[in-house]
């Protein structure tokens, strides 16, 4: 069973999403391990999207994550990594299909909404990085059984 990260970014905190982006995983039948809002330090918005250092828009990414909290979600499930992606749509809201997350609730790329790990790899990296130990639980829910 994999997990990935979710962070809600501010915009969604802002907008009053919170409760419908939710529902999204849990319709799905994914499980929610882990779920806590943060306010982020510009050093860790450095450190998650430390690819991006380079780019004239990294400025505008650091200011945006650290207006207002972020609410960071540990998902598990089968496939989960593939399916959160799928469901949260193509970084550029423009390009999202309607359905997805981002195709529903954006319209820019510099308030996209929403974050989710890309890779197993960059998911256990990026668990920790949110996520003391101790803070991701493990149990059952009866629906594992309906849903896989
Ligand atoms: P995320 O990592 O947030 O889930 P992603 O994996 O779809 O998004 P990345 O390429 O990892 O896309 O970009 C990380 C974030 O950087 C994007 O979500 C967006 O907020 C920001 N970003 C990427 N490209 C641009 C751009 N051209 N202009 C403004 N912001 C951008
Ligand atoms: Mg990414």
């Amino acid at each position: 069973m994999e997990t990935t990260l979710v962070l809600l970014k501010p915009d969604t905190i802002q907008r009053g999403l919170i409760g419908q982006i939710v529902s999204r995983f849990e319709n799905k039948g994914l499980k929610i391990v882990g779920m806590k809002m943060m306010l982020l330090s510009d050093e860790i918005v450095s450190e998650h999207y430390d690819f991006l250092a380079d780019k004239p828009f990294f400025p505008g990414i650091k200011a945006y994550m650290t207006s207002a909290p972020v609410v960071a979600m540990a998902i598990s499930g089968s496939n989960v990594i593939k399916t959160v992606r799928n469901l949260t749509g193509a970084t550029n809201p423009a390009e999202a299909l309607p359905g997805s997350i981002r195709g529903d609730f954006a319209l820019t790329i510099d308030a996209n909404i929403i974050h989710a790990s890309d890779s197993a790899e960059t998911a256990a990296v990026e668990l920790k990085r949110f996520f003391k130990d101790g803070e991701i639980t493990s149990y059952e829910k009866i629906s594992d059984k309906i849903v896989g």
